[in-house]
């Protein structure tokens, strides 16, 4: 009796105890089946509300998102300013500015505080602020472009929080000064911000850096070009999905008016290889992206006039030439959708009448568009 009592009582321990297991495994199962199909719920529902309002917002918007972000430093990125690129970071980061665009500007300015020599107007440090832009156009007195006698400490925050400058103590020394790189560097980044419109292209005429300089050829232009040397976009490519991976017609209309291949050029009069086809299209004709990517290149090129480079992923660019600056719709770094309008047709450069001049390439080499292009 004694055994066979024992061992019901073990029997039922060990029954119990399957039975245990077997009820805990059930809630586990049930348990993380729930979790699961939550987990996949709240990705579902991440993704396509990703989607969704990626659909809604305009592209246009998506470059000025995180600006940083979308940087990265370039083998062309001088030696001179190396020492400087923390602080545009920095700076940049704080202020939601492009950081090459300061580098650019202390590049014309200074050449990164290499010659810094007051303007004839009276702008100085290593950014060439105007000292009431400094400390603060409130500030009663001073010639109308800006400039103060020097016995006006314009180093002192209290004084431009007082009067509403741009003068910036960012090394924390107590001091604002223009002569120091932090200082000025951030000092810029606030300006420039203060400046710029959500969304604008920040080397518009009347935009941010027009409000640093008004000249447009001579200024913002050539900020634009050492901005455009010294970073270049991160380019995401297919895996983004946005490119579809097959070319379409990249004008409203048109009609191909030389192909692409070797060819007598009617302006050079030299037979030379035409690197793309040119379509004929009235002046300001939509000229749309071909696929969607990301624009790597928007600038002025000898022969070309104004050209754009979309990069779409794998190795697949695509380039518009001909246009005039004022007719370009995108900027470096933006992300353009198949079909978005990027600029309208132009005859500038070596150019016999308005045309489209469009090149594709593939890891670098030309490749005939018609083999690619769908109407
Ligand atoms: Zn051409």
């Amino acid at each position: 009796m004694e055994t066979s009592t024992e061992s019901a009582v073990l029997t039922e321990r060990i029954y119990g105890a399957v039975h245990d297991r077997i009820s805990s495994r059930v809630k586990w199962v049930i348990l993380s089946a729930a979790a699961v199909f939550a987990v996949m719920f709240f990705f579902a529902v991440a993704v396509f509300g990703t989607i969704f309002t990626s659909l809604f917002i305009s592209q246009n918007r998506a470059s000025s998102a995180d600006p940083y972000a979308q940087w990265e430093v370039s083998q062309g990125f001088p030696q001179a300013a190396k020492k400087y690129l923390p602080i545009y970071q920095a700076a940049g980061k704080k202020y939601g500015v492009p950081w090459q665009i300061l580098a650019a500007i202390h590049k014309v300015e200074t050449d990164f505080g290499r010659n810094l020599s007051t303007s004839p107007v009276g702008a100085r440090g290593q950014m060439q602020f105007m000292d009431k832009t400094w400390l603060g156009w409130r500030y009663p007195g001073g010639s109308k472009l800006g400039d103060l006698p020097d016995s006006v400490n314009l180093t002192d925050p209290r004084l431009i929080q007082k009067y509403g400058g741009y003068g910036v103590d960012a090394n924390g020394d107590g001091k604002a000064d223009p002569y120091n790189p932090e200082d000025a560097i951030y000092a810029t980044a606030k300006y420039l911000a203060a400046n710029h419109q959500p969304g604008e292209d920040w080397f518009a005429r009347g935009g941010a850096v027009w409000q640093y300089n008004h000249d447009y050829e001579n200024y913002v232009l050539k900020v634009k070009s050492y901005a455009e040397q010294f970073a270049h976009p991160v380019v995401t490519g297919a895996g983004s999905g946005l490119a579809t991976g097959q070319l379409a017609w990249p004008v409203s209309g048109g009609r191909i008016t030389s192909t692409f291949g070797t060819r007598f050029d009617p302006v050079k009069k030299v037979v030379q290889l035409h690197k793309g086809i040119d379509i004929g299209a009235p002046l300001g004709t939509p000229i749309l992206a071909s696929d969607g990517g990301v624009v790597i290149e928007s600038r002025v090129s000898s022969g070309y006039g104004w050209i754009i480079v979309i990069d779409h992923g794998n190795g697949w660019q695509t380039l518009y030439a001909h246009m005039y600056p004022e007719h370009v719709k995108v900027q470096v770094g933006q992300k353009v959708g198949k079909g978005q309008v990027i600029a309208e047709v132009g005859s500038n450069g070596w150019s016999t009448g308005p045309h489209l001049h469009f090149e594709v390439h593939k890891n670098g080499q030309l490749i005939d568009p018609q083999l690619l292009l769908r109407r």
